[in-house]
């Protein structure tokens, strides 16, 4: 028994090769895994000790549906602070299981059957399977190398139609790497109001963004706060991953039906991981500074080191831990490319496609990895492509 809904979304094909990597692995290769799309630092110790003391303090009941109040004054402390952006934690915040859920809640409490939504192609994988599910179009817009991988406005207004009711943006990129500049933004912004248009703006990555780049919160745009819902969360700045915590931030007309959702949906999220994460928004900051800049050194090293690889090309990413080459003159798309590395190179990787058909003739490489594995992956890559 399967809904039609259900039967609109794909086993996710980053999966396939997850399982094959684990597969050889289970044989007794030795692969190094640059697939994986998270920190492969653990979570400060702080944040572990104030979830810890929680659970001993007996804070082990639900939460009020939107999150703790603490926590969703720490995130607006934190918007004000940062961006000089005011959220009313009783009414413009609402704390989900991951950003993952908040993807879900904007496209189901917002959206309806037959609209269309514009998505960043490539993008991370998330965003056009959850539209499926609510009958909700997904229509690609192109993220091109050439262009470093910006989006392109002129090319979002033609794809606007009258069913269009939102755009979805994802700066620092998963899986580019690339920022998209003020300048872009403001045109695009000036998109979704001349077109009344919502924007889902994902920011997980904010503040994995090597300088000069710098990000730029969509809500700070002019006419933008009352037409944006931005989405954050604690996975990758503080190597949450597994805690499943995220926000989403936006005017309340917004996030009340996405409260409602939300209520139904997971009722809250865990309680004594909420106490954590205050205690990453108010906490020391040293371990996520040292983290960022060990992401800093593994990037500058992994793409001098990738871009001498014959037949791969690529742009240099600004932001989160990804490198997005593409191979396509060696003849091979993204796929036989992966297959390629995992099989003679023991290297794990994602095809380009798996992020849509912009993607294709690309893989995706994190370097969420040691600088040791990562430069133990660029000598297989290498002699493997140099082997005939
Ligand atoms: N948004 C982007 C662009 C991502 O790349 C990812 C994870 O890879 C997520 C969201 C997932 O965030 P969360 O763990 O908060 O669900």
């Amino acid at each position: 028994m399967e809904s039609i809904a259900a039967q609109r979304i794909p086993y996710s094909e980053i999966r396939v090769m997850f399982d094959a990597a684990k597969k050889l692995e289970q044989q007794g290769r030795d692969i190094i895994h640059l697939e994986i799309g998270r920190p492969d630092f653990n979570t400060p110790e702080h944040i572990v000790e104030a979830a810890i003391k929680a659970l001993r303090e007996g804070k082990h009941h639900y939460s009020p549906n939107a999150g703790i109040l603490e926590l969703r004054q720490a995130i607006a402390k934190k918007c004000s602070d940062e961006y000089q952006l005011e959220y009313n934690p009783d009414s413009e915040i609402v704390v989900t299981n991951g950003v993952a859920e908040g993807v879900y809640l904007a496209m189901h409490a917002l959206l309806n059957p037959g609209d269309q939504v514009l998505i960043p192609d490539p993008a991370w994988v998330n965003y056009n399977p959850v539209a499926l599910t609510n009958f909700v179009e997904p229509v690609g817009y192109p993220l091109d190398a050439k262009n470093n991988f910006q989006p392109d406005p002129d090319v979002i207004e033609d794809k606007i139609s009258s069913r269009t009711k939102m755009i979805v943006l994802i700066s620092p990129s998963n899986p580019t790497g690339a920022v998209t500049g003020r300048e872009v933004l403001e045109k695009i912004a000036h998109l979704a109001n001349k077109y009344n248009l919502a924007v889902l703006s994902d920011e997980i990555y904010e503040k994995i963004i090597y300088p000069p780049s710098e990000h730029v919160c969509l809500a700070t745009l002019e006419g933008m706060k009352n037409r944006t819902l931005v989405l954050n969360g604690f996975s990758k700045y503080y190597s949450m991953t597994g805690w499943r915590l995220g926000y989403v931030l936006g005017p309340e007309k917004l996030i009340n039906p996405i409260l409602r959702y939300h209520q139904y949906m997971i009722t809250s999220t865990n309680t004594f991981a909420q106490w954590g994460a205050i205690a990453a928004l108010k906490g020391d900051q040293g371990p996520s500074e040292a983290m960022l800049n060990e992401f800093h050194i593994r990037r500058d090293y992994f793409y001098d080191a990738i871009i001498q690889i014959p037949g791969f090309s690529c742009t240099k990413p600004e932001g989160a831990f990804y490198l997005f080459p593409s191979v396509k003159e060696t003849g091979m798309d993204g796929y036989q490319m992966a297959n390629k590395l995992l099989e003679k190179a023991g290297v794990a990787t994602v095809a380009g496609e798996c992020f849509g058909k912009n993607g294709a003739g690309c893989i995706r490489l994190s370097y969420a990895n040691s600088l040791e594995n990562l430069k133990s992956a660029v000598s297989r890559i290498d002699k493997t492509m140099r082997d005939k």
